[in-house]
């Protein structure tokens, strides 16, 4: 059957991981989700003390680059798992002193640069469903499949505390909705490859859907653009 290439971009904590992710499992595609390799590098840096006060020591980071190697595996439930220099940073690239972080080291051009390249690679066979800021529009400008998900800052905060809480995670409402709006506001403003909706991409408000209905809607989405 034909392959095709899925993007999947929007704001911070809307869901696009577990559309994505469930999508690339019902119809046997690879799920990349690029967010966690800016999530990784930014771990790097916390575990190699790259940050000062009032920002990232960018000349050791740039020249650390090449040893950041950043792979995704299956864990035993086949659900993938981020690894960084073969060590599973999973569960530690989901907490606040990452999620805090991470926006500031993507607006980096060199590290932008390497993250594009290797996901480009990973997306070179189609078949692919990757999820992000800047997939429909600097990463896979082709994609036969764009989707823009958005939906309001106090649902996103919701969501995002529902699940860490769930995990048994500590976790403050207020500390959260604060920083997917301050996610929101270096995303989008950012110089390189800043989040907007690609021309040709569908725009998805889920402030009101539920998961399965996100997971049919974005199912029907997939066939309609087999059939084009
Ligand atoms: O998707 P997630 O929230 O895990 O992404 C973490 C951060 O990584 C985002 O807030 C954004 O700053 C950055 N990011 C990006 N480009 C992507 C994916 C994520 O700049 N394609």
């Amino acid at each position: 059957m034909k392959k095709i290439t899925i993007a999947i971009d929007g704001h911070s904590s809307c869901g696009k991981s577990t559309m994505a992710k469930d999508l690339a499992r019902e119809i046997g595609y690879i799920y990349i989700d690029s967010g966690a390799m800016y999530r990784a590098v930014t771990y790097y840096c916390l575990q190699h003390d790259l940050f000062t006060e009032d920002g990232v020591k960018l000349p050791e980071l740039q020249a650390a680059m090449p040893d950041i190697r950043i792979t995704f595996r299956l864990n035993a439930e086949g659900r993938p798992e981020t690894y960084l220099n073969e060590e599973c940073i999973e569960k530690e690239i989901r907490g606040m002193a990452v999620s805090s972080r991470v926006s500031l080291i993507a607006t980096i051009g060199f590290v932008r640069e390497a993250m594009v390249a290797l996901q480009q690679q990973m997306g070179r066979d189609k078949g692919i469903v990757m999820d992000g800021r800047d997939i429909g529009t600097t990463v896979f400008p082709d994609a036969e499949l764009k989707i823009f998900v958005t939906a309001s800052a106090e649902v996103r905060a919701q969501r995002r505390y529902d699940e860490l809480k769930a995990k048994g995670e500590d976790a403050s409402y207020e500390s959260i909705l604060e920083n997917v709006k301050e996610r929101d506001r270096i995303d989008s403003g950012r110089a390189i490859s800043p989040l907007r909706k690609a021309d040709d991409a569908i725009l998805l408000d889920n402030s009101a859907m539920t998961i399965p209905e996100q997971k049919a809607w974005l199912l029907e989405q997939y066939q309609l653009t087999l059939n084009r």
